[in-house]
């Protein structure tokens, strides 16, 4: 796939024992090869700098084979979590939804990779691979609402942007472009006040909606609901959700250039249109979804990927600066016997993921002025409701979901309880109930929960009437919440706890507002309004058990919710030093030439799926990181008793332009 040299636990170009990681000095280091991290070197390498990517997963993902072999991975699984395509790696340990479980009376119990002591827990995963996250992710890109980056000044809780909607505005359509997103821009604008430029369009035409999408707008569209008689009310209305997955290319976009969609990693004429799979997450199988491979085979060969390299800590100076990383190499991911090595560049960000970051920032020690390094993790608290609607209504087709409802996002009920946005969710029951799976388990009687012993249940002809008659009328919505920065939770390490490598597990303590539970109450009164509307069957319950790991009771009333895998807050940004760890270009305050990039420098992140704001101002981080190298290797004049002579601005330092930057060893 891609030009760029590469290494892959065996180095290309060096050999055993020399790879060329090993002795080269950089421009510039990424720790992480996800989304944010395959951003800010495509965009490095473009403008000529010598980038070294350093990822601690495998980049088995990267070909075609690789792909096959996680889909078979996949269609094994019994359980089909987000997690389930990637084998798991010992070196390299992610969190997964599966290490969760609810216990009988309340509370829950947590296994794996997180260390969890909060009152609830954090019920998110991501992916450590090549990739990263969005790997698994299901692709949906709205942009954040403007009043969201304001929400201490106008609404009086959580932290405010150092920055604003118009700061951004240019950087959200460079990544619509890079992720390459469908949409219809005048409906966003239209049904939810978002501000585009005068006749902007997205790179490709919105994805349809899906039968149910219609189903319910016939029903929902124009009632008016008011949440209490105080409240000024907001009308219901179905409206199309931004994607990355490639649908039908816009030929007004870019004043009529139009757009070329991406095929997939390591088959790039393949994948070009979606074509309806549901299995969004975690896998697309024709990789119609983006994903950071698609950009990582675009890198100039001036970036450099080394896969299976777990960074360790960042090193730094005496006078704060940071001169490198130190990281660990290994070769079998079952087995992690690794070497420890390290690199040196002028400029080091971290894209690990929040979680990852803030370990690193720990653990090295570093940017810890504020006291604000692991704090405010957030997350988009998930509340699921789902029932059965009279007629068949299509589910398991498309996208997990094609709409939303909009309509409590925004406006002064934010003073109260938590905005949220709805997702219709086309999968039925696939989240709350693990449907179709369980449902054809239940009507075989292996479960038990069909209270006939196994063996016994229904078969045949009986058993296709049933499914068709059950599972085509399922239907669900995903209520995805704000929740506020708050110290309380938040990453920390503990010596106790380590992976394989010896490097420390997150220590995570987790707990919601009773602002995000009045929210889930008001979604919960919403959605029963809907579920009334639709005359459907509500199914929902929220008793404790083993599947609600994510069970509290509130106002005399059960809840359970999921996490979205939106981790955000633990590095965030602010305007000064003594209260945020990066300043609005996600640099650190303490170390002017490290970066940590990605979700971790959300102050707030309203409702919408963060990753098109991430990879926004990963862009936006990119010219601030070009501006620093520039003012680095530009020439000055220095005078000498010789006459004036040119020279580097730094010394000791590389030559003066990026393009004729010699390499420098690194120490092995
Ligand atoms: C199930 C699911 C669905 C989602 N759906 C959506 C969605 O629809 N829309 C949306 O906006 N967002 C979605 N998200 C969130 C989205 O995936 C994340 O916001 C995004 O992936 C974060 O990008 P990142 O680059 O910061 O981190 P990641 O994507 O996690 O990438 C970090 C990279 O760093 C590497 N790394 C970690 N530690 C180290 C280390 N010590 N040394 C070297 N490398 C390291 C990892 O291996 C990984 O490759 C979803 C998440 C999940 C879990
Ligand atoms: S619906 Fe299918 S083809 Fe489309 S993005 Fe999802 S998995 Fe890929």
């Amino acid at each position: 796939m891609s030009a760029s040299p590469r290494a892959d636990g065996q180095p290309a170009g060096g050999g055993r024992g020399t790879p060329p990681h090993h002795r080269r000095r950089y421009d510039v280091i990424v720790v992480g090869a996800g989304l944010s991290g395959t951003l800010v070197a495509k965009r490095l390498g473009d403008q000529g700098w010598r980038v070294l990517v350093l990822e601690a997963g495998t980049g088995t993902l990267d070909t075609w084979p690789g792909h096959l072999d996680a889909m078979n991975t996949y269609y094994a699984a019994a359980a089909k979590v987000p997690n389930s395509p990637y084998r798991p790696n010992a070196a390299a340990p992610s969190p997964d939804v599966l290490d969760l479980a609810g216990l009988p009376d309340g509370g829950f119990r947590a296994s794996g990779y997180f260390v969890q002591n909060g009152a609830l827990p954090y019920g998110s995963d991501y992916l450590r691979a090549n990739g990263g996250t969005v790997m698994h992710w299901l692709g949906l890109t709205p942009r954040m609402h403007p009043e969201d980056f304001a929400v201490r000044r106008t609404f009086g809780y959580g932290r405010d942007w150092p920055l604003g909607y118009a700061d951004l505005e240019s950087h959200y359509r460079a990544a619509e472009r890079q992720l390459g997103v469908a949409g219809d821009a005048q409906e966003q604008s239209e049904a939810i006040g978002l501000p585009f430029p005068e006749g902007y369009v997205y790179p490709m035409h919105r994805i349809p909606r899906s039968y149910l999408d219609d189903v319910v707008a016939a029903k929902i569209d124009g009632v008016p609901v008011q949440e209490s008689a105080d409240s000024p009310g907001t009308t219901l209305r179905v409206v199309t959700t931004p994607h990355a997955r490639n649908s039908v290319p816009d030929a007004r976009y870019d004043g009529g250039r139009g757009y070329r969609p991406a095929g997939a990693a390591g088959l790039p004429n393949y994948g070009e249109r979606c074509v309806g799979n549901a299995s969004c997450v975690p896998i697309c199988p024709v990789q119609a979804k983006y994903n950071p491979l698609k950009t990582q085979a675009t890198w100039d060969s001036r970036v450099t990927l080394v896969t299976r390299a777990v960074v360790s800590r960042v090193l730094a100076d005496g006078n704060g600066r940071a001169i490198g990383v130190e990281y660990q190499a290994y070769d079998d991911p079952a087995a992690p016997v690794h070497t420890t090595h390290t690199a040196e560049a002028d400029i080091v960000v971290l894209a690990a993921h929040a979680i990852e970051n803030a370990k690193l920032l720990l653990v090295s020690g570093l940017a810890g002025h504020s006291g604000q390094v692991g704090r405010n993790l957030m997350d988009h608290p998930v509340l699921l409701t789902w029932g059965l609607m009279k007629h068949p209504v299509g589910p398991f087709r498309g996208p997990a979901s094609t709409s939303g409802v909009e309509s409590f996002r925004t406006g002064p009920a934010r003073k109260r309880r938590a905005p949220f946005r709805i997702e219709i969710a086309n999968w039925g029951w696939g989240w709350p109930a693990a449907s179709p799976g369980s449902d054809v388990a239940r009507l075989l009687g292996i479960t038990g929960d069909s209270g006939q012993p196994r063996g016994r249940g229904v078969f045949g002809e009986e058993l296709r009437r049933r499914l068709g008659g059950g599972i085509g009328r399922q239907f669900s919505l995903q209520f995805e919440l704000e929740q506020e920065a708050e110290g309380r939770n938040r990453v920390t390490i503990d010596p106790r706890h380590r992976d394989r490598l010896g490097n420390p597990r997150p220590v995570i303590t987790y707990d919601l507002s009773d602002r995000v539970k009045r929210g889930m109450a008001a979604a919960k009164a919403v959605s029963d309004r809907v579920f009334g509307l639709l005359e459907a069957e509500d199914r929902t319950v929220y008793g404790p058990g083993p599947f609600s790991p994510g069970h509290f009771r509130f106002e005399g009333q059960d809840f359970a919710f999921n996490g979205a895998g939106h981790g955000a807050g633990t590095h965030l940004m602010g305007d000064s030093r003594d209260s945020s760890v990066v300043d609005h270009w996600q640099r650190c305050w303490d170390h002017p030439n490290l970066y940590a990039v990605g979700c971790g420098s959300m102050p707030s992140v309203g409702t919408s799926n963060p990753s098109l704001t991430m990879a926004a101002l990963a862009l936006r981080s990119s010219e601030r990181i070009h501006r620093d190298l520039t003012e680095l290797h530009r020439p000055v004049t220095v005078r000498t008793g010789g006459g004036d002579r040119t020279a580097a601005s730094r010394v000791p330092g590389p030559a003066p332009s990026p393009h004729s930057h010699p390499q420098q060893e690194v120490r092995p």
